[in-house]
């Protein structure tokens, strides 16, 4: 079968070389000719564990290429997927679906024969209809059928996500849609994925009911962190206490900075928009945005207080080591890091970082911070060192090396990596998340 893609960023691409690893022939279009450009000298234009080598073994077989024709690339293809980005809209938080609306007009004006058009990109609620209309008025002679298939791989573990998924969710509102999506995932029907069909709308409100209910997991317990330091208690007990509940589950109850990236910022804040359109208020999630939106900076006021307040802090050197919003990505959007590297500089003290991955992106986004060749060098004179992302190098720092570089030996662990008993007895004044 002929797939399709189009957008080659996380999504696309990990999409479209998993979909050529299971044995269709896959086009991945981007209208970034530089991006185009880059995979077709082998290059990934993001840092994905795995992605290099799929790619590269697919494309030697002859299942993918990549091109930014969308007219000829979709030519033949029996599903078109749309996984273009749809950030939050300047001003007031909605998806923005610009692109979106872009590339079905474009498809409208250039599907050359019968086509499923499929949204993998996360869209608010109707946005298949849209998609449905913009399709109807372009006219177009063939027969089409727009599907819901939202995404919810995870970036850094993306490809085994992809393959082994724990559900696919297709919204479709007709045969023809049903037929051609089953097709798309025969090969995962036949190692028994677990595939829900829906309605198209169902589908697309599935996507952001997962994404708002996972980040209110993750906001819970950071509250309980806060709770713990006042009490005495100890989040990471506490969460593996009420974790082992089956009802409940251990993912997602670590505690930390508040979430970032490219995902449950801004699908929190359009399901709020979504909500207030159909005015049908969803006051957990608002809650949820609102607490960890105040959470990210007031990781960086932790950090001040470890240097002894604010008036102490002035001056003071920070080491901070992790910028992307989790390891295993190279994604710097709405990473927590942005707003504790604001703050610190707000507060006067110089900042050295270090992240494997994340620098070239972090770099732009805080230029008064000094990007670093490794977490040693990042550590040189520091008064403080703080983890931001729990990346494994961290996990296992020479912590001797690193206690005889710094300037005062004081460690802010945002992610729980280290243990507070060891840490002391390393030297280090030590200060966790919910240890109270
Ligand atoms: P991305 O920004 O990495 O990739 C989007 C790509 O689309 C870019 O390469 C861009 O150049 C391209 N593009 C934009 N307009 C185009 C056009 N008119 N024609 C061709 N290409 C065009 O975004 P992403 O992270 O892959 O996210 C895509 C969608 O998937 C979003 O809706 C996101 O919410 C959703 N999603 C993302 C993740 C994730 O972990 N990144 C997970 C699940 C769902």
């Amino acid at each position: 079968m002929k797939i399709a893609m189009v957008g080659s960023g996380y999504v696309g691409l990990v999409s479209g070389a998993c979909f050529a690893d299971f044995g269709h022939d896959v086009v991945c279009i981007d209208n970034d000719p530089k991006k185009i450009e880059a995979l077709e000298n082998g290059v990934m234009p993001i840092y994905e564990p795995g992605l290099a080598d799929l790619v590269a073994s697919n494309v030697r077989g002859g299942r993918l290429s990549f091109s930014n024709d969308l007219g000829s690339a979709i030519e033949g293809a029996a599903a078109i997927f749309i996984a273009v980005g749809t950030p939050s809209r300047r001003g007031d938080g909605h998806a923005d679906l610009t692109f979106v609306y872009q590339v079905a007009r474009e498809i409208g004006e250039k599907l050359s024969g019968p086509a499923v058009i499929v949204t993998k990109s996360t869209v608010p609620v109707g946005t298949g209809d849209e998609v449905e209309r913009i399709l109807s008025e372009s006219n177009t002679a063939h027969r089409f059928a727009v599907v819901s298939n939202p995404e919810f791989l995870r970036e850094g573990a993306a490809i085994g996500d992809f393959k082994r998924p724990d559900r696919i969710v297709i919204g479709a509102e007709d045969d023809f849609g049903r037929e051609v999506m089953s097709e798309v995932y025969r090969p995962l029907f036949l190692n028994k994925a677990p595939i829900l069909f829906t309605g198209r709308r169902t589908s697309e409100l599935i996507k952001y009911a997962g994404n708002a209910f996972l980040a209110t997991k993750i906001t819970f317990i950071n509250e309980m962190a806060d709770l713990c330091e006042k009490v005495g208690a100890d989040v990471q007990d506490v969460a593996r206490g009420i974790g082992l509940d089956n009802r409940i589950g251990n993912k997602f109850l670590h505690a930390g900075p508040g979430y970032g990236g490219s995902c449950f910022p801004k699908d929190t804040l359009a399901l709020l928009k979504t909500a207030e359109d159909f005015d049908s208020p969803v006051r957990i999630v608002e809650a949820v945005v609102k607490v960890n939106e105040a959470r990210k900076r007031a990781m960086g006021r932790k950090v001040i207080d470890a240097l002894g307040g604010p008036d102490a802090a002035r001056g003071k050197t920070v080491a901070m080591l992790g910028l992307t919003f989790k390891p295993n990505t190279d994604d710097m959007r709405d990473s927590p890091a942005i707003a504790i590297a604001q703050a610190l500089d707000d507060a006067g003290t110089t900042i050295r970082a270090y992240d494997p991955e994340g620098m070239n992106l972090a770099a732009p986004l805080m230029p008064w911070v000094t990007m670093t060749a490794n977490p040693y060098e990042a550590v040189e004179g520091a008064d403080a060192i703080v983890i931001v992302t729990e990346w494994d190098t961290f996990r296992a720092l020479d912590l001797s090396r690193v206690k005889d570089s710094v300037n005062a030996p004081v460690m802010v662990d945002l992610r729980n990596v280290y243990d507070p008993e060891d840490m002391r007895e390393a030297g280090f004044t030590y200060v966790g998340v919910g240890r109270g």
